[in-house]
């Protein structure tokens, strides 16, 4: 190291706050370079986004960190439901890591009357156990693991990021460095979904589609009848309906629609099934 370079790093030694606020600098104006285009999984669908595999990793691994520290009695370390999660999450991850090798992908399970389940940018996902009565199988499990983790590989994300001109704000949070408000560190929250029952923005409906197809194949791929999909969402449908919606349906399509859809990819997902030889 040169005697300049040295003098240097002293100088960001003795300032830590500075040196953070010139990587955080360093970070947001590589953004400012432009988006990359990039294809979604299974639906090869082109979209625009700005925001790198790592840094998508690294704003749902910090939201996902809070979250665990949040909710830490209520994470279920134990028991059937635990080691359905486990195993279910394990294939579906194993499939979905062939789209994004860059993801380390981490599932826990919370205990939660919410019927509610979410995949973070990155592959950090989270089951509420309020979910578990409505999934009842291993393939319904798999039917919503599918889905959520099909918004991750298809960078759902980072394109609402993108539309709603929060990337650099979302590049500033993983930064650390940079002032960001409270309003604008709250809109970010909201649309990673991972902020409960009122606090999460929903998917557009044809992100949500999107992850419906890219789920149903997706099970498939990892070994799931994909036909056990649609008796899941007809039992969605019917756990909706007359009573207030479970969170998790009232963010997703859950009608008539989405059933149709969904018998319509079914050709497609049966051609990508291999059912497991032992589950
Ligand atoms: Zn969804």
């Amino acid at each position: 190291m040169s005697g300049r370079a040295k003098a240097l790093l002293g100088f960001f030694v003795a300032r830590p706050l500075i040196a953070v606020v010139i990587a955080a600098v360093v970070v947001v104006g590589a953004l400012l370079f432009g988006t990359h285009s990039q294809k979604t999984p299974v639906t090869h669908r082109t979209e625009r986004v700005r925001l790198t595999d790592q840094q998508q990793m690294q704003l749902g691994d910090q939201q996902y960190e809070k979250t665990l520290q949040q909710s830490q009695a209520q994470i279920v370390s134990s028991g059937d439901g635990y080691s359905e999660v486990q195993r279910v999450a394990k294939r579906i991850e194993a499939v979905a890591g062939r789209d994004k090798p860059a993801f380390t992908w981490r599932v826990t399970l919370l205990r939660s009357k919410e019927a509610n389940a979410y995949c973070l940018p990155g592959g950090k996902i989270v089951v509420y156990t309020g979910i578990l009565p409505l999934t009842r199988t291993d393939a319904g499990l798999a039917t919503v693991l599918g889905h959520e983790v099909a918004h991750a590989t298809a960078e759902h994300v980072a394109e609402r990021l993108e539309r709603q001109h929060l990337t650099r704000v979302a590049a500033a949070i993983i930064a650390g460095g940079v002032a960001v408000t409270p309003g604008q560190y709250a809109r970010v929250v909201a649309l990673l979904g991972a902020g409960g029952e009122a606090a999460s923005l929903p998917f557009s409906r044809s992100q949500e589609s999107e992850a419906d197809h890219i789920g149903l194949v997706y099970m498939a791929r990892a070994g799931y009848d994909p036909r056990q999909a649609v008796a899941f969402w007809k039992r969605m449908a019917r756990a909706s309906k007359g009573k207030e919606p479970p969170e998790f349906a009232s963010d997703h399509p859950s009608d008539q629609h989405r059933i149709e859809r969904v018998r319509g990819w079914l050709p497609e997902a049966q051609r990508a099934y291999k059912p497991a030889q032992s589950s």
